[in-house]
């Protein structure tokens, strides 16, 4: 089945074919690292996470390299380092060089320490964003500046004041404006067109409408990116994140109480074309797969065919990143491996329940270090107490022995004899 993907340019699912058979050129718009990421920044690389899996199984990776905070979070979730990751401080000669080239094909102009792009010079201004220049206008809330032809006009570039930081350029010593950092890092690491730019839905306009008129117009209207993706908006039990309100959720605050690969689960169970709402409820319930999935991987089976995932669930990826589809094929796997009972056909379902939780970058654990929880502290408090059982045990105080038993059969927590005189525990 071939790859199909939501493109936000012709707002329609289109195969995805790439300029180059064996290599994707694809950039995703980044951050702006002034404070601990939440959880909508999570969102973002998430979906683009599993896009990047998918990607890589047909066309192969290129591993290269991967703001520590930032990169530590992400990894928590899951996420797999990009090839290549720039920043913007380090492309300051490309960026001045692009605006040059802007203002020697008439794109650009210089006014007062600024550099301006020149809307009206760039006839297919708003076709990513379909709105009218009026609408674009007020959208962009810019302020309508003396030294600017049209109000619509952006900054290329723009004046530093001396505690601020700056660089010298033509134009004296200023700072590059928002959107040319990245035509100018997308140019220079992907080239001039290249296949798939992703990013949040709230970038399309201004920021992603303007790197398209900057690149487009500074290589003589040649397309710049030739797939749009756009992950949807994600709001904390039903409100829209932000400052005022006092909500911003960090990736941080929710490692705190659940482990990485839950929270990508439950940011995995809403497709990433839907409004995702954060809430405790979905957190437990991918929290519960999880421990659904892991039990089925840890229960007693034969020798099993080698892993190769399900194309099923690669087909439901293919198909414009259907995660939860997929999700739903991980559950009905996990009910044939609890139904078909110890054989090699379980073993075989185990690994392709395994190998189809890889792809969505799930399930890489060891099952019993799952089940056993990833709460350090927790996890001694449990096994102290069963050091307490097998000591009531050695002393004959059997009442004591089982008391401790049902006490954490209680909180959930299975024991296991072994004949060798070890207890084993699980969680469920
Ligand atoms: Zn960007």
């Amino acid at each position: 089945m071939p790859l199909v993907l939501y493109n936000s340019l012709t707002r329609r699912k289109e195969p995805f074919e790439p300029l180059d058979a064996g290599l994707v050129r694809m950039y995703v718009c980044g951050p702006t690292v002034y404070d601990l990421a939440h959880i909508g920044n999570g969102r973002a690389v998430v979906a683009f996470d599993l896009l990047y899996r998918v990607l890589r199984h047909t066309y192969g990776a290129n591993p290269r390299r991967t703001t520590a905070e930032f990169h530590a979070d992400m990894a928590a979730l899951g996420a797999l380092p990009p090839d290549i990751e720039p920043r913007a401080t380090a492309y300051i000669p490309q960026m001045i060089a692009l605006i040059e080239r802007l203002i020697a094909a008439g794109h650009a102009y210089a006014a007062e320490g600024h550099v301006l792009f020149a809307v009206a010079s760039w006839p297919s201004y708003g076709k990513l964003a379909r709105r009218g220049r009026d609408e674009m206008i007020a959208g962009a809330r810019v302020e309508v500046a003396p030294y600017k032809r049209d109000p619509g006009d952006f900054v290329l570039w723009k004046p530093s004041t001396p505690d601020q930081p700056g660089w010298d350029s033509p134009w004296g010593r200023g700072r590059p404006g928002w959107h040319i950092e990245c035509s100018a890092m997308s140019e220079t690491e992907l080239g001039e067109t290249f296949d798939i730019h992703g990013g949040g839905l709230d970038l399309i306009f201004p920021h992603h409408e303007n790197e398209i008129a900057q690149s487009e117009s500074a290589h003589a209207g040649h397309p710049f990116a030739r797939v749009w993706m756009h992950n949807e908006m994600l709001t904390i039990d039903g409100v829209k994140m932000s400052k005022s309100l006092g909500n911003i959720t960090t990736v941080r605050d929710i490692l705190a109480n659940a482990p990485g690969e839950a929270i990508r689960l439950a940011l995995l169970m809403t497709h990433y074309r839907d409004p995702l709402d954060w809430t405790a409820q979905k957190l437990a319930q991918a929290r519960a797969a999880l421990d659904r999935w892991y039990r089925a991987l840890s229960l007693p089976s034969g020798k099993g065919q080698p892993g190769a995932f399900p194309q099923s669930i690669f087909g439901a990826l293919e198909d414009d990143l259907n995660a939860p589809l997929a999700i739903v094929q991980l559950h009905e796997l996990a009910t044939r491996i609890n139904t078909v009972g110890e054989s090699d056909e379980r073993a075989t379902l185990q690994n392709a329940l395994r190998a189809g939780g890889a792809l969505l970058g799930i399930l890489e654990q060891d099952p019993t270090t799952w089940l056993q929880g990833d709460a350090a502290d927790e996890k001694e408090a449990i096994e102290a107490r069963i050091m307490q059982r097998q000591k009531a045990r050695e002393e004959r105080r059997f009442a004591d022995a089982d008391r401790i038993r049902a006490e954490l059969a209680a909180e959930g927590i299975t024991l296991e004899d072994k004949p060798d005189g070890r207890t084993e525990w699980r969680r469920g």
